[in-house]
């Protein structure tokens, strides 16, 4: 899987005060943003770039700063995205302060003056799909030409769910999980991106080297554009606050995202999905009272991702019957409750 070594080096170019101050004085009115780096003193800065649907914040984070350099404060003289925040929710930490919303002018003071002898480097997202590319290669296919985004019941009585091939695409993401993830990795969550003929435009999983490299963050960098109208994202686990800002800031409108397990956690409340209602666990086992889509584990206290490729063997679910659930049911900690069989009797399968 990529590196941060491998991000930084594709990310960081070779940049110059004069540059930084072109971009500012730009009339089009160029999005900036830059900090000084708290670790070598000098500046790094990024800017809008025709091809590039990603923020300027998003990709100074994006750009492996975060795990190599600390981020003091950022200045920036645009509006913040729900990308931006949400990046800066998840991987800002204590080595971030925004500085607001401020004038070019004041910005090129600040750079005239304050940063007149530093050194800086221009932040670039422009190698970073080869590289997503590179870890989760597409297959050209034709797609399965589906209306992805009709959600009929499948057969009232058998399964009340979501159309059908819904559950086919969760379970491709949790078959690529179990498929993908290294033995003790913590890559534990799939994502793929779809088309709203069902063809599926990229996946990824989790890069727990880069604290941006999220399954549906790596999945949308793989795609390398601003998102079409009416995409569908399948996701192992609820997207967090930094993928759900990306998703609302790319989408070309009518997105939803469906997920395999609900996240619990900070990172994962109150996103933008959950405001704009673009989000919902898919949910396999609704005639089980109180139990939807997959039920987390906490083991070691670690978030749930850690163990969800292993939550899929049965012998490793036997014998980590984990404790807060012990008294309900056996089997309502199920995964997911997709059954070839099941799909296969069904008349009303579609696609
Ligand atoms: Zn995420």
């Amino acid at each position: 899987m990529t590196t941060n070594q491998e991000i930084l080096q594709s990310a960081i170019k070779s940049g110059s005060r004069r540059d930084l101050l072109e971009s500012l004085a730009d009339d089009s009115r160029t999005r900036v943003a830059f900090f000084q780096s708290e670790s070598d003193r000098d500046i790094y800065y990024s800017r809008d770039a025709t091809a590039s649907p990603y923020s300027p914040i998003v990709k100074l984070f994006l750009s492996g700063v975060r795990a190599n350099i600390d981020i003091g404060r950022i200045y920036r003289n645009y509006s913040e995205t729900n990308a931006d925040m949400g990046t800066v929710v998840l991987c800002g930490g204590f080595f971030y302060e925004d500085d607001g919303l401020s004038s070019n002018k004041s910005l090129r003071e600040l750079i005239n003056e304050k940063f007149r002898h530093r050194g800086f480097h221009l932040v670039s997202t422009s190698g970073l799909k080869a590289l997503m590319r590179r870890d989760f290669p597409l297959y050209e296919a034709p797609g399965p030409n589906v209306d992805i985004t009709l959600e009929t019941p499948s057969t009232p009585g058998t399964h009340d769910g979501f159309h059908t091939v819904h559950r086919l695409y969760m379970a491709t993401a949790f078959r690529i999980l179990r498929n993908k993830q290294n033995p003790g990795g913590r890559e534990g969550v799939a994502a793929l991106l779809v088309d709203n003929t069902g063809r599926i435009l990229a996946w990824a999983l989790k890069n727990p080297a880069h604290p941006a490299l999220h399954a549906e963050s790596s999945s949308i960098l793989a795609y390398g554009e601003r998102l079409p109208a009416d995409f569908r994202i399948y996701s192992t686990l609820k997207p967090c606050a930094m993928c759900a800002g990306w998703i609302t800031t790319l989408s070309g409108g009518g997105h939803l995202v469906y997920y395999g397990q609900n996240d619990t956690t900070y990172a994962a409340a109150r996103t933008f999905l959950d405001l704009g209602g673009g989000s919902k666990l898919l949910d396999g086992r609704r005639h089980v009272p109180g139990v939807r889509g997959i039920v987390p584990i906490y083991a070691g206290g670690r978030k749930a991702d850690v163990t969800l490729a292993e939550m899929l063997d049965d012998a490793y679910r036997q014998y980590r019957q984990p404790h807060r659930f012990r008294n309900q049911r056996r089997g309502t900690n199920d995964l997911w409750s997709f059954r070839p069989d099941a799909v296969a009797q069904d008349p009303k399968v579609s696609g």
